[in-house]
C-alpha cells in the first residue's frame, strides 16, 4: 500500500530553499541516480534553491560525474529553511551520513522511497509506494506531473537508476508508467539510453572469470541455490567485498526459485543479497538483522555457517509453502 503520493514531495521540495540528499549505504545505481537527479531537476527549475548531496559513490559507476558536496565545507546558514531528502531508503542503519539526520540540524526530513518499509526515523513528509520499480522512477515521475525541465545531466542519472533497478526493464513492476517516465527523459535535448547503455555493459574481466567459478560451483537445497563468496576467493579473484557480489549470476537456473550470494566482510559479518522469481523473501530476510527490502529482492546479515544454513533452510520452507499455496 502506497504512503501518499507524488504531490506530498513536490510540495515539501517546493516549500524549502536549502535541500540536502542523501543515499543509502552500500550505494547502488537507483539511490545515486535517485539523488542526482533529483539535485539537478531542482537546480534546473528552482534556480535560487541551494541543492546539496552528501555521500559517497565508492568507485561504483565510474562513468559518471559523482560531485559530492564536503559536509564541513557548507556554511550552517543553509540549516535554516532546510529540507533533509532520503531517496531509495528508509531506516537510519541504512543510510549513509544518517549523523546529519538524527542531529536535527534540518528543518524537515522528506523520504522518497519504492521499499515497503516502516521506519526507525520520524519523517515530516513521506512518499513511499513499491510499485514503482526504481526510486528514480518516483523521481522522474514527480518531474513529469510537475512538468519540469529535464536537463540530459538529469536524465542520464534518473535512466541510470531506473536501468539498474529495473534489471533493464524485466522485473516485476516495470509497468506503462515506467515508460511514460522514460519518455519524459527524452525531453532533454541530447539524452540517448545508448549513453549509459554502453559503459554499463563493459564487463570487468576478473568479474566473468568469478562468475563462470560461481556458476560451476554453486550450492542447490531443494529450489534455493546459493554461493558464499567467501575472503579467500575474493583474494583469488582478486575482487573486493563490494566487487564479487553479483548475485544474479545465480538468476533464474533451471527450476530454482530463490538464488543468495553470501559474502564475507571485513568486519567479519556475512552479508546476503538475496533474490526471487516468486516467492516474498523479504521478511525472512528480517529475522537475520539487519535485513529486509523488497518483496523479491532483499538482503540480510548472518555471522556464521550455522545462520547462514538457517537461512537456506528457512527460504526452503517458504519456497515449499509457496508451492503449496499456488498447487505448483
Ligand atoms: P542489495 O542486495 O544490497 O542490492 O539489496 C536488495 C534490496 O534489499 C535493496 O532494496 C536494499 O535496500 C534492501 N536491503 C539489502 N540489505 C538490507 C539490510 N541489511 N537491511 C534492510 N534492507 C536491506
Amino acid at each position: 500500500m502506497a504512503k501518499n503520493n507524488w504531490k506530498t514531495a513536490f510540495d515539501a521540495l517546493e516549500k524549502f530553499d536549502n535541500i540536502f540528499i542523501f543515499h543509502h549505504i552500500r550505494p547502488d545505481g537507483d539511490c545515486l541516480g535517485s539523488q542526482f537527479g533529483l539535485r539537478e531537476l531542482l537546480k534546473t527549475n528552482y534556480p535560487n534553491k541551494n541543492v546539496f548531496v552528501f555521500g559517497d559513490a565508492i568507485g561504483n559507476f565510474p562513468f559518471m560525474t559523482w560531485d559530492f558536496d564536503d559536509e564541513s565545507k557548507i556554511d550552517k546558514k543553509y540549516y535554516e529553511n532546510s529540507l533533509g531528502v532520503v531517496v531509495d531508503a528508509n531506516n537510519s542503519n541504512r543510510i549513509q551520513n544518517a549523523e546529519f539526520l538524527l542531529d536535527k540540524r534540518f528543518t524537515k526530513l522528506l523520504r522518497i522511497d519504492h521499499h515497503p518499509v516502516d521506519p526507525d526515523i520520524n519523517y515530516d513528509f513521506t512518499w513511499e509506494d513499491n510499485e514503482y520499480v526504481a526510486s528514480a522512477e518516483q523521481i522522474g515521475y514527480i518531474a513529469m506531473q510537475a512538468k519540469w525541465k529535464v536537463s540530459d545531466a538529469a536524465a542520464r542519472y534518473i535512466y541510470l537508476g531506473i536501468n539498474t533497478d529495473s534489471g533493464r526493464f524485466q522485473y516485476d513492476y516495470t509497468q506503462k508508467r515506467t515508460f511514460e517516465v522514460m519518455g519524459y527523459l527524452h525531453s532533454a535535448p541530447h539524452f540517448k539510453v545508448w549513453d549509459i547503455n554502453l559503459p554499463l555493459s563493459y564487463r570487468d574481466e576478473r568479474k566473468v572469470r568469478f562468475s563462470a567459478y560461481v556458476l560451476l560451483n554453486y550450492k542447490k537445497q531443494g529450489k534455493v541455490l546459493y554461493f558464499h563468496v567467501t575472503k579467500k576467493l575474493q583474494k583469488k579473484f582478486n575482487l573486493s567485498e563490494n566487487e564479487a557480489n553479483d548475485v544474479n549470476v545465480l538468476a533464474n537456473i533451471g527450476d530454482c526459485r530463490v538464488w543468495v550470494f553470501f559474502i564475507d566482510l571485513d568486519n567479519g559479518d556475512i552479508r546476503c543479497r538475496i533474490r526471487s522469481n516468486s516467492v516474498f523473501i523479504n521478511k525472512i530476510c528480517e529475522k537475520y538483522a539487519p535485513g529486509g527490502g523488497h518483496e523479491m529482492a532483499a538482503g540480510a546479515t548472518v555471522h556464521n555457517k550455522h545462520e547462514m544454513k538457517a537461512l537456506i533452510n528457512d527460504l526452503e520452507n517458504e519456497v515449499i509453502k509457496y508451492e503449496q499455496d499456488n498447487n505448483n
